[in-house]
């Protein structure tokens, strides 16, 4: 069945600061449910058990991956990485990376398909690499379980950098003091990595803008996103821009029935540099009554998280890009 359409909006009035020398960059994040976590771990109860069949459901996740031909796409809970995506991302011209959490849930499940982890793809014809950051979050200097990749680019279009940077925080209600801990860890990793990235001697941190994508398991009212909202990267969360005002967060980005009870919430971000990055568009979230009684994951959507995208592009000018 044909899934219901998703319009992509404009967020503010005014001139966009895209143009042709300028055109956007059109970035994903998804959580696309790990297959052995899904069929394993999960107890979707109200999904039926043939929607989560592999061979149906990659189908289903390549096609929401690739109808709006994002430049970036930002993804957690891949177990099909080596298999699959890596693969067929490669055909249509994307380079892939990908780091498994050191230990994966999904390696409890009976004929899993190995670890799940972060993954991220960008479009070789749009960006050359500079380079790649593969981090394993610390919380109170202890390694944790969780993982971050942050990728630098170049633009080929506009010959500007761009960091980005994917990552998936530790679940569940009891654990908001380790994510705060792996945010405040994730974050000063990348304001090393933008201040270095940028080729400047004695850069400030931020110099790079910066976009990071991530299922962080913590609602807009958590330590972890206080942190990334007033870290001095300066960073913004890009779906707020989609609420009348620009301040609120959308009312969910996942929604499941369990058997302990339904759970709706907003655990997934795209944050991005206010002062270099400018958002043109948004791909609107699907309506409680396009979602169905039975929530998600379903026939429509192949995951219990809902995919963001955003079109993002560079501001004017930027001081100095270090180019030479
Ligand atoms: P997390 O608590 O971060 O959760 C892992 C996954 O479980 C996430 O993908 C999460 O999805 C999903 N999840 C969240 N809530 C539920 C729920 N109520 N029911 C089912 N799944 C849920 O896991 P950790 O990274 O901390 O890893 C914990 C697991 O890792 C352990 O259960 C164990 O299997 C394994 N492990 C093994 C070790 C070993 O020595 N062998 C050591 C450490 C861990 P989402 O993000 O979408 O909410
Ligand atoms: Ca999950």
């Amino acid at each position: 069945p044909a899934r219901p359409h998703r319009e992509l909006v404009r967020p503010r009035p005014g001139p966009p600061c895209s143009s042709k020398h300028n055109p956007p960059i059109r970035i994903m994040q998804w959580n696309i449910l790990a297959q052995a976590l899904g069929e394993g771990k999960d107890g979707f109860i109200r999904c039926p058990l043939d929607a989560l069949c592999w061979h149906q459901r990659k189908y289903q996740i390549l096609e929401e991956m690739l109808s709006l031909r994002p430049d970036v796409l930002c993804l957690q809970e891949v177990d099909h990485y080596h298999d699959t995506f890596q693969p067929i991302m490669a055909r249509l011209g994307y380079h892939g990376s990908f780091l498994p959490k050191p230990w994966s849930p999904c390696l409890d499940v009976e004929d899993n398909n190995g670890p799940d982890g972060c993954a991220l793809f960008y479009r070789r014809s749009r960006f050359s690499p500079l380079s790649t950051a593969r981090l394993r979050l610390s919380a109170m200097m202890l390694p944790t379980n969780q993982v971050a990749i942050a990728q630098t680019l170049r633009c080929r279009v506009t010959g500007r950098r761009l960091c980005v940077a994917v990552t998936h925080l530790k679940a569940r209600s009891g654990w908001e003091r380790l994510r705060s801990a792996q945010g405040a860890d994730l974050l000063q990793s990348l304001q090393s990595i933008t201040a270095h990235g940028s080729g400047l001697e004695g850069a400030e941190p931020g110099a790079v803008p910066l976009v990071v994508c991530g299922d962080f398991n913590a609602e807009p009212s958590e330590d972890v996103y206080r942190r990334f909202s007033s870290s001095p990267l300066g960073l913004s969360s890009a779906y707020k821009l989609l609420s009348s005002d620009g301040q609120s967060e959308p009312a969910y980005t996942t929604w499941k029935i369990r058997p302990s009870g339904e759970s709706r919430g907003t655990l997934d971000y795209i944050w991005y540099s206010q002062q270099a990055l400018s958002v043109e568009g948004l791909l609107e979230l699907p309506t409680e009554e396009q979602i169905g009684p039975d929530r998600l994951p379903s026939y429509h959507y192949p995951s219990d998280h809902l995919s963001l995208l955003c079109d993002i592009s560079f501001r004017e000018e930027e001081k100095s890009d270090g180019l030479e």
